[in-house]
């Protein structure tokens, strides 16, 4: 596949079962990544996100050949990178904290991408100009550096990537070390940008948000491994695991584990705390494997449907112990049989703690997944 519009330089990038160790200051061995199958189509913009240590920079750098991997490989095209000379690699890789020339001027940085003295020394100033405009830092173009605000360096930054026409860039975390406006309006330029510079992309970071809104496609990583690839909607809709589900969303997705009792030929998943008995619910339908006893249903916070008044079933009662209230949104920590689940409330309801209100746990609302080995069901 290539996509629309990339660029001559643009190039596939095949990452085949990357593994890559470290030795630690003890001695041990540390797995940074094991095993990660991936494709980057030409021109494709791919979001990994995975929290801290989840291996994301060590791909990064692999992808971009500054590491040798322990085993594994990675391609362009059809090249390994380590075979490709840097030069020749038109790779360009931005920072959490981009560095600078710090001796040059905002212009004679930008003008860093220049290097390789393509173009007439006009044409040049007024992309530079044209750039500066586009990223509001004009008026900061004789500046130095140490007179730059991070957000403005970050700018500066983005700016030089655009300018170099890179084939494949690779982005680590650029936007987490600003403050959230600026890191909402840097996030809007980078997906603008997106579309034209039309590089192969890899846009690395922990905020799930941002990777659904940059990517393509969405990978996630948790300890070195790939639990998932896809797109951000079905990533959503269908993760690949408990891990998956719990950390792509905010508040995260609920869980009940229980284990399945049958009674009069009727399997349901019973969830207990103690003695108590919090719900019961239809596993899903044959075929999609039910064969473990213990299972774990997920419900996202505006899955569970809410009601004024706990009336009859199928509304449960359950006792408001939290309010968070941000704006138009408000959710509400809820207790449920001693059970605590996190929902998505209406603020014109003006709910107080310790107020009944009525839950439903709808059973097509409901995601499944092992609860030994966490994947999901179907
Ligand atoms: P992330 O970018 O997702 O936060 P990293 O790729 O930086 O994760 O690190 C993954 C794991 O590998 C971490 O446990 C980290 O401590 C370890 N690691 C990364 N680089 C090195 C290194 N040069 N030496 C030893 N351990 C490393
Ligand atoms: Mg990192």
């Amino acid at each position: 596949m290539v996509v629309n519009g990339a660029n001559d330089d643009a190039k596939e990038i095949r990452v085949e079962r990357l593994t890559k160790s470290y030795r630690g200051r003890a001695g041990q061995r540390i797995t940074a990544l094991e095993g990660v199958d991936l494709v980057v189509s030409r021109g494709e913009s791919l979001a990994v996100v995975g929290p801290s240590g989840s291996g994301k920079t060590t791909l990064l750098r692999l992808v971009a050949g500054l590491e040798e991997p322990t085993s594994g490989q990675v391609r362009y095209g059809n090249r390994a990178v380590t075979a490709i000379r840097p030069e020749q690699r038109r790779i360009h890789f931005l920072f959490q904290d981009a560095p600078l020339y710090p001796s040059l001027t905002v212009e004679k940085n930008l003008a860093m991408a220049y290097r390789a003295g393509r173009g007439s020394a006009e044409d040049r100033q007024a992309r530079i100009e044209g750039i500066a405009e586009r990223f509001k830092i004009r008026h900061r173009l004789k500046s130095m550096p140490e007179q730059l605000s991070r957000g403005e360096r970050q700018r500066v930054a983005l700016g030089r990537a655009l300018l170099s026409r890179p084939g494949v860039l690779l982005l680590d975390e650029p936007l987490s070390n600003l403050d959230p406006e600026t890191r909402y309006r840097l996030r809007l330029e980078i997906a603008n940008l997106r579309r034209e510079i039309s590089a192969t992309m890899v846009h690395v970071t922990h905020d799930p948000f941002e990777a659904f809104t940059l990517g393509d496609r969405v990978a996630v990583l948790n300890e070195g491994k790939l639990s998932q690839i896809d797109r951000p909607e079905s990533v959503y809709r269908a993760p690949a695991d408990r891990f998956v589900a719990g950390f792509v969303g905010f508040p995260p997705m609920n869980f009940l584990e229980g284990e399945i009792e049958e009674t009069n030929g009727n399997k349901r998943l019973v969830v207990r705390n103690g003695e108590r008995v919090v719900a019961r619910f239809q596993p899903p339908s044959e075929g999609t494997g039910v064969t473990v006893k213990r299972l774990v249903v997920g419900i996202r916070p505006e899955q569970v449907r809410v009601s004024r008044s706990p009336e009859a079933l199928p509304w449960q009662e359950a006792v408001i112990r939290r309010i968070e209230r941000f704006g138009p949104n408000e959710y509400w920590q809820v207790e449920l049989s001693g059970e605590t689940l996190v929902v998505k409330g209406d603020p014109a309801w003006r709910v107080s703690l310790a107020d009944r209100i009525g839950v439903h746990l709808k059973d097509s609302s409901l995601t499944w997944f092992a609860a030994d080995s966490g994947k999901r069901l179907g």
